[in-house]
């Protein structure tokens, strides 16, 4: 069964039910938001109330709580010496939320190293995430990695730096989370997906994937840029997507659409997820995007 959907919001009044009013509007059947605004830390208080109603209303629409995601907002940074018990306790505070929402995985950005060099900066990241699980004790929630595009001094752009951070911190509550347009960007080649996933299982093991950033890419392969393009209109394109979602080795792992809104006003989400489905590229999908 394929597990797909999109970054949806997350708003104070109406938190999970509304995540998932709106995914159930895309035609979804999972979804991935953030607990506030993606680039601020300002979180509100999780109610239970809301919470309960959205378990309710996923078990009348056959969605499997357990593969909904949420995103750790990206201005945390672990490799920062400065903010380092900043991003230490929001992340523990990031972790209980998600706990108490019911959520199972939180996807977190490993950090840039800001001059600091690859090495200390995985060094960083290893220390922080060994005091967060220290903090939350536990919990039934598992961060996984990002795999990042290289923009500026971004670390886990590539596997081995992913692998190492996962040796470092030794935590079966520490897993991976790919993203297409990032791989691209950072230089993989996603044409023959199983030969990636060949590599990928050497270097770290595909049971430790448990969610898929399904993006286009704005940039050639190693452009190290990070723009994501809506699906098939990019430098990855409509069948090698295609190939990464219907992958049987990661059939059951949740597939996560964070493509741009077209003009920054209309959401994409339940076309493209549309044409997933029928598995044929529409041309026309902007247009009828923006003619919605
Ligand atoms: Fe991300
Ligand atoms: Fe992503
Ligand atoms: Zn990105």
């Amino acid at each position: 069964m394929l597990y797909i959907g999109s970054h949806v919001g997350f708003r104070k009044d109406s938190q999970l039910l509304g995540s998932l009013d709106e995914a159930l509007g895309y035609g979804a059947n999972t979804f991935m938001f953030y607990t506030g605004a993606p680039q601020n830390t300002a979180r509100g208080d999780i109610d239970d109330n809301l919470t309960l109603k959205a378990i309710d209303k996923m078990k009348e629409n056959d969605i499997d709580f357990s593969k909904v995601i949420v995103h750790a907002p990206y201005i945390i940074n672990l490799c920062n010496e400065e903010k380092f018990d900043f991003s230490v306790s929001f992340l523990t505070e990031e972790v209980r939320r998600v706990q108490k929402l019911g959520v199972k995985y939180l996807v977190l950005h490993p950090g840039s190293h800001v001059g600091l060099g690859i090495d200390k900066g995985i060094e960083n990241i290893i220390e922080g995430l060994k005091i967060v699980f220290s903090n939350v004790g536990d919990v039934d929630v598992t961060i996984l990695l990002e795999t990042m595009a290289g923009k500026g001094s971004e670390v886990g752009s590539k596997l081995e730096e992913i692998k190492r951070i996962l040796d470092g911190v030794n935590n079966s509550h520490l897993g991976v989370c790919i993203d297409t347009c990032h791989l691209n960007d950072s230089g993989y080649d996603l044409v023959d997906f199983n030969m990636f996933l060949d590599e990928f299982d050497k270097i770290i093991g595909i049971d430790k994937i448990g969610c898929v950033h399904v993006n286009d890419s704005k940039n050639d392969r190693g452009s190290h840029k990070d723009r994501h393009e809506n699906i098939g209109f990019g430098h990855i394109g409509f069948d090698t997507l295609l190939g990464v979602i219907y992958n049987e080795r990661l059939e059951s792992v949740p597939k996560i659409l964070e493509t741009p809104y077209v003009d920054r006003e209309y959401p994409p989400y339940k076309y493209e997820i549309e044409m997933i489905r029928s598995k044929e590229f529409d041309e026309k999908l902007i247009d009828k995007i923006k003619n919605s």
